[in-house]
C-alpha cells in the first residue's frame, strides 16, 4: 500500500483510493526491469508505454567526510541532544544527523526541510556556546490533490493505531501509539488539532 510504512494500512488504502479515483494505476510489488524511450517494462512483463519516468528512489546520507573525520556513526552521523558529534567542537544538523529525541526517547534521524532547519540554528548557537538543548517535534505536510495530510511526531514502530473520525470524509485524526506514548499524530482537515497535539511526551 502507498506510504503504509510511514502512515499505517488504514491511511495507505485510502491514498490508494484517492490516487485511483483520479485514474492512477499501481503496479504495487513490481520492479522496473528495463526502461527505453517509449516504454517501462515490469519484472513481471508486463509492458507500460511512457513518454516520462518520474523516479522517487529514496536517498541515503553522503557520510563519507564525517566517517574520515572519525565521528561515530549510527546510521547516520551520531550526535548527542547539543547536536555534537561524538568529537567534541564538531556538530550534525539535518538529513545527516541521528538525535536522541526527547518527545519519543528514540535516537532518530528525520529527513524533514523544518528539522533541518531548526537544527541547523540549534547547532549554529551551540558552536557559540548557547548549550541549547535540540527539542523540535518533526512534523511534515503530504500534499493529494485537495487532500493534506500533516503529520507532527516521529513513529517508525508501533504498537497500535487508533482512528478518530473518516478519511473518506476528510475529517479524521490517526494516532500511532507505543504503550502509553501517543508517538505521532497524522491528521486530515484537523489544522487546529495538529497544531495543539502533545505527542512522545
Ligand atoms: C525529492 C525530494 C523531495 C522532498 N520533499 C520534501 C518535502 O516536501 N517536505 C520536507 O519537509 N522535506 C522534503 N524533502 C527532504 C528535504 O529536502 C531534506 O530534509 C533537507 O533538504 C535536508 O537538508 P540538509 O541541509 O540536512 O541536507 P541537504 O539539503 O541534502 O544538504 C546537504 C548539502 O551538503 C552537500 N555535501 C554533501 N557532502 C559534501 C561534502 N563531502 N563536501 C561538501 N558538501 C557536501 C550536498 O551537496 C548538499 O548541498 C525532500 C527531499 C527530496 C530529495
Amino acid at each position: 500500500m502507498p506510504l503504509e510504512r510511514v502512515l499505517g494500512t488504514k491511511l495507505g488504502e485510502f491514498i490508494r483510493g484517492l490516487h485511483e479515483s483520479k485514474g492512477v494505476v499501481f503496479h504495487l510489488g513490481r520492479k522496473p526491469a528495463k526502461i527505453d524511450r517509449t516504454s517501462v517494462t515490469l519484472d513481471d512483463g508486463t509492458t507500460l508505454d511512457a513518454d516520462i519516468v518520474v523516479m522517487g528512489v529514496g536517498v541515503r546520507p553522503r557520510l563519507a567526510l564525517a566517517e574520515s573525520a572519525g565521528l561515530a556513526m549510527d546510521r547516520g552521523v551520531s550526535v548527542d541532544e547539543y547536536l555534537m558529534t561524538s568529537v567534541p567542537g564538531i556538530y550534525a544538523a539535518g538529513d545527516i544527523a541521528r538525535w536522541p529525541d526527547p518527545h519519543t526517547g528514540d535516537r532518530i534521524r528525520v529527513e524533514h526541510w523544518v528539522v533541518a532547519q531548526r537544527q541547523g540554528q540549534t547547532a549554529a548557537r551551540n558552536i557559540l556556546g548557547a548549550a541549547e538543548k535540540f527539542d523540535g517535534q518533526p512534523f511534515f505536510w503530504s500534499a493529494h490533490y485537495d487532500v493534506s495530510i500533516n503529520y507532527v511526531g516521529h513513529a517508525e514502530q508501533w504498537d497500535r493505531i487508533v482512528v478518530d473520525g473518516d478519511a473518506e470524509q476528510r475529517d479524521v485524526s490517526v494516532g500511532y501509539w507505543r504503550g502509553d506514548k501517543r508517538l505521532a499524530l497524522a491528521t486530515i482537515y484537523r489544522d487546529r488539532e495538529s497544531l495543539l497535539a502533545d505527542v512522545g511526551e
